[in-house]
């Protein structure tokens, strides 16, 4: 810029994050083991585009959910006018990929997914307008089993991210006829109380009056316990399969309570619905919705075919672990290479290679042309790094042709220096970091393939 004035700041979009390096491993933990835990039931990965017809959603969420009503970010494609939207859920686009590439032809599939999720709310603690979706789809199962499996699942889950203050609430809405008796009943009975009614409640009164259940108002709550109640109306097939369920988590010993005000918050839900809830995150405290849509397929014009899903929202559950204690990792790497002088910066080069082709993460000290910087200043970075081992190399290591190793981590080793020949640094590096019992928990998460 010719003038003094500084550009103006670019922000990013209000209620959408950035996800930073110090937060990354959490995320990666986080998916890693949830990928692992649903893997391990049978599940294989879709992703679907982030952008699909606005219809698609409008079909599937319903038209007088908040989602469709007020959350969408919808678009006209400035090329030819498409009316476009940013996902607000996953479902919707599984189930119509499963559709339109008649995955269930072969049988059921058991589908998982994750990734970016946008609805327009007011942003706070745990509500973004950018947020993502860890989720599972098990399309063209009809029977209470896999209801039961998925919600197994994600206890599993739980238990291996070492979160315990998460509780399974679980519900059945029965069928479309069931709920359809029910909700004159319901309509009725609010109807007779309409002076305790809120805004909110009046205006879905007539358009989805099972949601008022679900309010969070104090004022409306001794109304909505006393209203009647949807499980009183389930037939025998809802019945049995809501009996089905209970009875696998009960021989399992999956603890649940019954929350007959449970209801979903899209129109595509039949018979079992469950959240995950804690008590830690304030009013944000669902981690994890799920429940069975077997008419979905069929409003997408697809062949019958029953269905059972959740999602979890990845932003609740990191800021769980977070508080659970999951430590914050400062390890960038497990060894740092410092050098000065070209040909030492050659020979380093050539050794942070073998050291990644054995497993290990490694950092090269960076140089300037004029040089890498004193080897005071490069230790410091070294050690900032969190690295295990920092390899040195200077003009006498190159013309002996060795390195110095220098462990900078553990108690007894601390600081210990050894004389390594250049062609053993890899082995001497891998079996102190790997050998003598310790833990090095710096050898990374993500290198589960290497050598241990
Ligand atoms: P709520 O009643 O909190 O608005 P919802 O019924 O809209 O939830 P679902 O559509 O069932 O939520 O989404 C499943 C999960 O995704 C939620 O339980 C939550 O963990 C997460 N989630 C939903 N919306 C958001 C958001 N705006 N920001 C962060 N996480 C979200
Ligand atoms: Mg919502």
């Amino acid at each position: 810029m010719s003038d003094n004035k500084k550009a103006e700041k670019i922000t990013a979009i209000k209620g959408m994050n950035d996800l930073l390096p110090q937060d990354a491993h959490l995320w990666e933990l986080f998916e890693n083991t949830a990928q692992s835990v649903v893997q391990s039931y049978g599940f294989q990965q879709i992703r679907t585009p982030i952008v699909e017809n606005t219809s698609l959603f409008a079909r599937a969420i319903g038209a007088v959910t908040d989602i469709v009503e007020k959350e969408m970010y919808s678009f006209t494609d400035s090329m030819n006018g498409d009316a476009l939207t940013l996902r607000p859920e996953g479902t919707a686009g599984v189930v119509r990929s499963v559709i339109e590439n008649n995955l269930v032809y072969e049988g059921p599939k058991r589908l998982w997914y994750k990734g970016q999720m946008f609805r327009h709310e007011k942003p706070q603690r745990g509500r973004y307008r950018q947020f993502h979706q860890f989720g599972c789809e098990a399309v063209g199962f009809t029977g209470p089993d896999v209801d039961a499996e998925m919600i197994m699942m994600c206890r599993r889950l739980w238990d291996d991210l070492g979160l315990e203050n998460i509780r399974l609430e679980l519900n059945s809405i029965g069928d479309a006829d069931e709920r359809a008796k029910h909700r004159v009943d319901l309509i009725a009975y609010l109807e007779s109380h309409s002076e305790l009614l809120d805004a909110e409640a009046q205006r879905r009164l007539h358009t989805n009056p099972l949601r008022i259940l679900d309010t969070k108002n104090p004022a409306m709550q001794e109304l909505v316990n006393n209203a009647p109640k949807l499980l009183d109306y389930l037939g025998e097939g809802s019945l049995a399969h809501f009996n089905g369920v209970q009875k696998i988590l009960n021989h399992n010993n999956i603890p649940f309570t019954i929350n007959t005000r449970l209801v979903r918050g899209l129109d595509y839900y039949n018979r079992t619905v469950f959240e995950w809830v804690t008590d830690e995150l304030g009013t944000q405290g669902t981690v994890c919705a799920g429940g069975r849509y077997d008419p979905l397929f069929e409003t997408f014009g697809g062949k019958p075919t029953p269905a059972v899903g959740f999602a979890m929202g990845i932003e609740r559950l990191v800021e769980l672990m977070k508080s659970a204690g999951e430590p914050a990792d400062p390890n960038q790497c497990d060894v740092y290479m410092v050098h000065q002088g070209e040909e030492a910066q050659m020979q380093a080069f050539v050794l942070a290679e073998r050291l990644r082709d054995a497993g290990l993460d490694v950092v090269l000290h960076c140089a300037a042309l004029s040089g890498a910087g004193s080897f005071k200043s490069q230790m410091k970075k070294a050690d900032g790094s969190g690295a295990s081992f920092a390899v040195i190399i200077g003009e006498s290591e190159v013309a002996s042709a060795t390195a110095n190793v220098k462990a900078m981590r553990g108690e007894e080793g601390e600081h210990q220096q050894a004389t390594v020949a250049f062609d053993s640094v890899v082995d001497y590096i891998v079996d102190h970091i790997t050998g003598d019992g310790e833990e090095h928990h710096h050898f990374h998460v993500h290198d589960e393939n290497c050598k241990h």
